[in-house]
């Protein structure tokens, strides 16, 4: 069998997809794709413009003419992608908190996901792809060659997301907000997202909870091997 061209790697917030996918795709020289950042694109650009969120015919329109791109890093600033919509760099906007608490509620709209997911699986034709996200083996490539689903626990999902943020802002930011407040803020996420997060039937579930970043690569690997 030939090397899988297109990996899946779907699951809750905080659960290690963008680490792992990211590694993923260097180590095999694929395009790393993070589907969340096309969300979040559009959030932003809903929050900028004074779309509301909860419309969903405003956020289809607003998606329809949305101009959003993923590509390569460009600047040297610890970016994993630089992401545009309509030219302008959003990369690190889209994190911030008014778009992450947003995002779960801009995305839910069936004709939003529908025009997301088209461009979604353009993307994916190219050779070679690794596509982080919460429904691509199920929806999105239903015929992606390796999917591979990644749990952890609640708990372990805010610890690691916690230490993200103090990676990024720095231990003594007074922006940074307690563990309590990332935890109730990934409770609320996959409260938010559980219709958005589906697991593929086919998919390799690993859970990550006791798992090193490369132990889970070298999980991974293992079944890229079984399956050429
Ligand atoms: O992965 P990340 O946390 O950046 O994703 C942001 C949000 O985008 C998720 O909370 C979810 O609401 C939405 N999303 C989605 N489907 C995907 C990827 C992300 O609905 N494939």
């Amino acid at each position: 069998m030939q090397k899988p061209r297109r990996i899946a790697i779907d699951g809750p917030a905080g659960s290690g997809k963008s680490t792992i996918g990211e590694e993923l795709a260097r180590q095999l020289g694929y395009l790393y794709i993070d589907t969340g950042a096309m969300y979040r694109a559009l959030t932003w650009l809903a929050l900028k413009n004074g779309v509301n969120i909860t419309d969903a015919a405003a956020m289809e329109e607003l998606a329809r003419h949305a101009e959003i791109a993923i590509s390569r890093p460009n600047i040297d600033d610890g970016r994993q992608y630089t992401v545009t919509v309509n030219g302008q760099d959003v990369t690190w906007d889209i994190r911030n908190a008014a778009v992450t608490n947003a995002v779960s509620v801009a995305s839910s709209h069936k004709g939003v996901r529908a025009i997301i997911i088209g461009q979604q699986r353009a993307i994916a034709q190219r050779d070679g792809v690794v596509m982080v996200g919460r429904d691509i083996g199920s929806v999105v490539l239903p015929d992606a060659e390796l999917k591979i689903f990644l749990t952890a626990g609640l708990e372990e999902r805010a610890r690691r997301r916690s230490a993200e943020l103090v990676e990024r802002f720095g231990p003594r930011n007074p922006a940074l907000p307690s563990m309590e407040t990332v935890l109730e803020d990934i409770r609320r996420r996959d409260y938010i997202d559980r219709n958005n997060l589906q697991q593929a039937g086919d998919a390799v579930v690993i859970n990550t909870d006791h798992l090193s970043i490369s132990q889970v690569l070298e999980v991974i690997h293992r079944y890229l091997e079984s399956r050429t």
